[in-house]
This record gives structure tokens, sequence and C-alpha cells, in this order.
């Protein structure tokens, strides 16, 4: 899915209750976005949107899985997106100052005379935050008996100090001349 219109949300022509939005996000929504630590992105996002006269109720529940590397050995592995989110929209007259005053990051304000809800950012924050921390090639194996083992052996000898090398720059070569006498 791409095009910014699917993610906005034609909530005026809603009736008041509950109404359901299923959102299928993979990397193609990222590719506009800043630079993201994971790939092969094949999130689901519903959006149950309860609405009142003067205010939305918004549930996000994030699932699906996103490819990472292993923090031990980088090995490509995917993991579960599982987390949900609530959001409260209220509808004001100066929504513009009520966002900066009210440091609740749970309620958002929107004019009343809006029409649309764009819910691409939240998607995009909320997938990221379901994003899980703990990113091991198999979370109940601590060892690293799980990981790829060539790679671990090649990471080790990376965190050995490199020999120096010794190019000689003519340049200096030349300098040395002025310097020695
Ligand atoms: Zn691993």
């Amino acid at each position: 899915m791409s095009g910014h219109r699917d993610f906005d949300i034609a909530f005026v022509g809603l009736k008041l209750g509950v109404h359901v939005f299923d959102y299928d996000v993979d990397d193609a929504f990222f590719a506009d976005r800043p630079a993201q630590e994971f790939q092969d992105c094949q999130a689901h996002v519903r959006l149950s949107l309860d609405k009142h006269t003067n205010f939305l109720i918004l549930k996000f529940e994030v699932s699906g899985t996103v490819g990472l590397a292993c923090d031990r050995c980088g090995n490509p592995i995917h993991k579960q997106l599982w987390d949900d989110f609530d959001m409260v929209v209220k509808m004001s007259d100066d929504p513009d100052t009520l966002n900066e005053q009210d440091e609740d990051p749970d309620i958002f304000y929107i004019s009343r005379t809006e029409s649309h809800l764009h819910v691409a950012d939240w998607l995009y924050e909320f997938i990221l935050l379901s994003v899980p921390t703990q990113r091991l090639c198999s979370d109940a194996d601590a060892g690293g008996g799980s990981c790829n083992l060539a790679a671990l052996e090649v990471l080790k000898q990376m965190e050995q100090p490199e020999p120096e090398t010794h190019t000689e720059n003519p340049i200096w070569k030349g300098l040395d001349k002025f310097r020695n006498s």
C-alpha cells in the first residue's frame, strides 16, 4: 500500500459508534521516511475507531513480522510485532495551541472543521514501537547456540586491534628530509 490517501479516514461521514480499518504495511510505506533498522516488514494494523460527537477513541493493534539482524551474530531473523496503542482525538477550535500545551501523548486535538483523520504518522510510530528490543536468533537460547557460529568467529576477529599499516606516502617522505635536518 503506498499513496497517502489510503491512510486518510473521512470520519465526518461515519456514523457514531465503532468502525474498523485494516492496514497492511510493508517496506514501501517506509521508503520516504527515515532509514529503519529493520526490513522485510509485513505489518498489519487494525484500527478501531469509536466515533463520539466531539471526540474519537482510537485503538491500534499491531501484528505481523519484521526482518531484523541478530544482535549477537548479525544473522537475518524475523520477529513478531505484537502491541496495541490507544489514542483519543478531541475536536477543538484551537487544536494547535492545545497540542502544544497538552503533554499527554495519547491525546491529540484536531480542528472542528477537519473532515479527515491522517493516520499514517501514527501507524509509522506505533509499528516502530512494536519492534521487539530483544533481537537474538533464539530468545530462549542465551548461550548463542542457535547463532551463526561462523559469523561470530568473524566478529570476534574484527574486535582484535587491526595491525598498523605502514603505507609510505611520498609527500611525507619528502618532508622527513626537512624534519631531520
Ligand atoms: Zn544470532
